[in-house]
């Protein structure tokens, strides 16, 4: 979809085995920004590329104009389609620094957060030419520019895209959605970027909110909303979990499944994704 003449979204659907009883489908989003050469934000799971391709050709470009993929972060449903992206097409890879290693070592990443179905969703590692920095802006085109906003706590590296000039926020998985997967490296960097999205949000930098797996969000009293909503629902994740992981475990996942069964979450959401975030929080 047009969010303007020039920046699209595209939804890239997928499917995830949390166990061998439970298939959920997910979609992440992507931006494709048409300029005189075409930007890619995230690039969605393993096989996707088919679809981003489709879509461009769709809109009487050649593939061959994709210049720039920006991967906001390191996880598989974002970088699934880098490599071929840049093998076909041999556009550079931007990223941020601190995503460095799970992003050109995809094993590292699946042996450090190892995601159900890593490898159907991601197989290939792939090169960052250059790193993205706190504040840097970058032009998409004539009156494009995209500001990068480091964005700590769901990775060490995830990083917010702002359009300067047409006000569009895209926060990747910066903004923890209410009863969704607790997914976070960092739970106090994740609430101060939560915190900085929201005076982004006070200041009116951005009247579009953009997330890798929401719809698109314009409405200022929703986009608050949003926000208020993400801040309730660490809260809670943040009491629960310092009211149970206390001492050590008598069976694996024995605190993980306690703060799930508390939350009221889905049994499914015991895994290790979910602990790990659980582990994150200053216990
Ligand atoms: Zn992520």
């Amino acid at each position: 979809m047009k969010l303007t003449e020039k920046i699209h979204l595209l939804r890239l659907d997928f499917q995830i085995n949390m166990n061998p009883h439970k298939k959920i489908d997910r979609f992440v989003n992507c931006i494709i920004v048409f300029g005189n050469k075409i930007t890619l934000i995230d690039t969605g799971t393993k096989g996707s590329f088919h679809n981003i391709f489709a879509y461009i050709r769709e809109h009487g470009r050649d593939i061959s104009d994709i210049e720039t993929v920006i991967l906001s972060h390191s996880h598989p449903d974002h970088i699934g389609s880098a490599a071929e992206i840049k093998n076909i097409t041999g556009c550079q890879i931007l990223a941020h620094e601190n995503e460095k290693s799970w992003i050109e070592n995809i094993e590292i990443q699946n042996s450090e957060r190892p995601v159900p179905d890593f490898f159907k969703l991601v197989d290939k590692s792939v090169k960052i030419d250059a790193f993205l920095e706190h504040d840097q802006e970058i032009m998409a085109d004539k009156n494009i520019t995209m500001k990068v906003i480091h964005s700590p706590g769901h990775s060490k590296g995830s990083v917010n895209i702002l359009f300067l000039e047409d006000r569009i926020l895209f926060t990747a998985d910066s903004i923890p959605v209410k009863n969704d997967i607790p997914n976070y490296d960092n739970f106090n960097d994740l609430l101060h970027s939560l915190n900085c999205i929201r005076a982004s949000h006070d200041s009116r930098d951005h009247e579009i909110l953009l997330t890798s797996w929401t719809p698109v969000i314009t409405d200022p009293k929703e986009i608050e909303r949003f926000l208020d909503e993400g801040e309730c629902y660490l809260n809670a994740l943040d009491e629960t979990v310092k009211s149970i992981y206390v001492g050590k475990e008598s069976e694996p996942f024995e605190f993980c499944k306690k703060a799930i069964l508390k939350l009221g979450l889905p049994d499914f959401y015991v895994n290790p994704i979910v602990d790990r975030a659980f582990r994150a929080h200053k216990i």
